[in-house]
């Protein structure tokens, strides 16, 4: 069977429920998935107790965005998996992000307004329905709106890193992401590494060394915005280091449509061995 272990609820910026997600997940013979919500652990409760109901395991994790020195628009995102979701200080950081997020969507949206958007912050409030808020819930505003056709539209003319309403979100370093994560029992594995962004793959490869230094357990391998021959790298580079493999689609559900569950762009399949190799990893480690 198949596991998807990188999806997002509408805790952050998808749009299915955790039960829905789940419910989902069973449809699509899926065996487990991660919760890995931007800067929320809120969807993990819920997807759990579905996950018994519907009889698909579920790693309660989180993404979070690292700040980092990278090319052009090179970005680092780490995914914690098996957290206590309830760990205080996790909980306690993660809520002060989400504030950070707020303060920087006030800023974005004062932007768009000075293009001559009507947009205000209640509209995006409501329509971001209490999850984390990111810049797709804007692009996707923008989109209901009639002021772009698509999402990618919106992030080209307006939200993307250099655009007129870019603006730069708050972030932990690698070095606080990783404790936070450990110290709340959980396991650190590098997202989608390909958006490091370094023209060469030995590049990434250094900086996931650096990062193995200070903690990190392993890659996500597989994930849409791989290509065959970066996968195949990575999975040697993986196999040489000693760190642990990951992966999934990046589900969001209808805001990136091209993103499917289990299957990502129509090529991915994660082994449910990926999975029982984490749960094996973590539980030596927390022995
Ligand atoms: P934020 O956390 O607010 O910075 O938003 C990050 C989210 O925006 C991620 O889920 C990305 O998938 C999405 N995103 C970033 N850049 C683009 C882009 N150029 N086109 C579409 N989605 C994007
Ligand atoms: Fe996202
Ligand atoms: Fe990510
Ligand atoms: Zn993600």
């Amino acid at each position: 069977m198949a596991v998807d272990l990188h999806t997002h609820t509408i805790h952050s910026d998808g749009t299915l429920t955790p039960a829905d997600l789940v419910k989902k997940a069973k449809k699509m013979q899926l065996s487990a998935i991660a919760i890995t919500d931007h800067d929320s652990v809120s969807a993990n409760d819920e997807a759990i107790i579905s996950g018994t109901e519907y009889g698909v395991c579920v790693i309660p994790g989180v993404e979070l965005s690292i700040a980092h020195d990278l090319p052009g628009s090179g970005h680092m995102h780490l995914l914690g998996y098996f957290i206590d979701y309830n760990n205080l200080p996790l909980k306690k950081t993660l809520q002060y992000l989400r504030n950070e997020r707020i303060h920087r969507m006030e800023k974005i949206s004062a932007c768009l307004r000075e293009l001559g958007i009507s947009i205000t912050m209640e509209e995006i409030i409501q329509f971001a329905a209490g999850g984390s808020l990111g810049r797709p819930h804007v692009a996707a505003l923008l989109v209901r709106k009639k002021y772009v056709s698509t999402m990618r539209e919106a992030f080209q003319h307006y939200l993307k890193k250099g655009a007129p309403a870019y603006v730069k979100k708050v972030k932990l370093n690698a070095q606080e992401a990783i404790q936070l994560i450990k110290n709340a029992g959980g396991i650190v594995l590098i997202a989608h590494p390909i958006s490091l962004n370094f023209p060469v793959y030995k590049d990434i490869g250094t900086e996931i060394l650096k990062l193995k230094k200070i903690g990190l357990d392993g890659i996500e391998l597989y994930h849409p915005a791989h290509n065959p021959y970066f996968t195949h790298w990575l999975q040697n580079f993986a196999e040489q280091n000693d760190l642990l493999i990951s992966g999934g689609s990046d589900f969001h559900g209808a805001v990136k449509p091209e993103n499917k569950l289990g299957s990502g762009n129509g090529n991915l399949t994660v082994d449910d061995q990926v999975y029982y190799d984490l749960v094996a990893y973590h539980k030596k480690k927390n022995n």
